[in-house]
């Protein structure tokens, strides 16, 4: 886990790391997962930190509506709108950055084996 400070998502918001982004809106921003999954995989945080998706919507529900709505324009543009949204949460779950991210998979016929 890092602080605030410290945490890439929060770094990749504010300009100080470098992202592919595709598309942002003002609680949310969109950019290229470096290591894609599917033709489209973009990762949509809240520009403010919370852990989590589960604490995100505990602390401000009216902002994981805006990632999942950034989501639903970006697959929009890019997967004629259909697309699998996943927030991992936890370590058990594979969640490896600490700052809350859904993923947007398109593009392809997605299959359906999370173990
Ligand atoms: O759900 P999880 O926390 O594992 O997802 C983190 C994602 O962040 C990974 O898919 C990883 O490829 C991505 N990542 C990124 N850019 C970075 C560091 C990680 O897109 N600079």
């Amino acid at each position: 886990m890092s602080t605030v400070a410290q945490c890439l998502f929060c770094r990749i918001v504010a300009g100080e790391i470098p992202a592919d982004v595709v598309a942002e809106n003002a609680d949310a921003v969109a950019f290229r997962d470096i290591n894609p999954q599917a033709p489209l995989h973009v990762l949509v945080v809240p520009r403010e930190h919370h852990a989590d998706v589960a604490q995100l919507a505990a602390a401000d529900p009216r902002l994981l509506a805006a990632v999942v709505e950034l989501a639903d324009q970006v697959a929009g543009t890019e997967a004629d709108g259909q697309f699998r949204l996943i927030f991992n949460t936890g370590p058990e779950s594979g969640q490896s950055v600490f700052h809350a991210h859904g993923h947007v998979l398109g593009g392809v016929r997605l299959g359906w084996t999370p173990a």
